[in-house]
């Protein structure tokens, strides 16, 4: 059970995107890589995904994580 995805292709800054499942901005279904476990806040998702990936560059999506979103 997942509630929070990420990107596998990185963004024109090196970043992959993290989405909640509802947003309306999702990338595409061959895109999208489960966030392990079901979490409250993006801030969970955003740590659990870089320890399941062992990577740090994630970054909230501005339409469903705002407050992860760094530019
Ligand atoms: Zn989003």
């Amino acid at each position: 059970m997942f509630n929070y995805l990420y990107n596998r292709n990185v963004d024109d800054k090196g970043m992959h995107e993290i989405h909640h499942l509802n947003c309306k901005h999702l990338p595409a279904a061959e895109n999208q890589r489960a966030i392990e476990g079901y979490h409250l806040h993006c801030l969970d998702a955003l740590e659990q995904v870089k320890i399941q990936t062992n990577q740090d560059n994630f970054d909230g999506c501005w339409h469903c994580c705002p407050s992860c979103h760094q530019g």
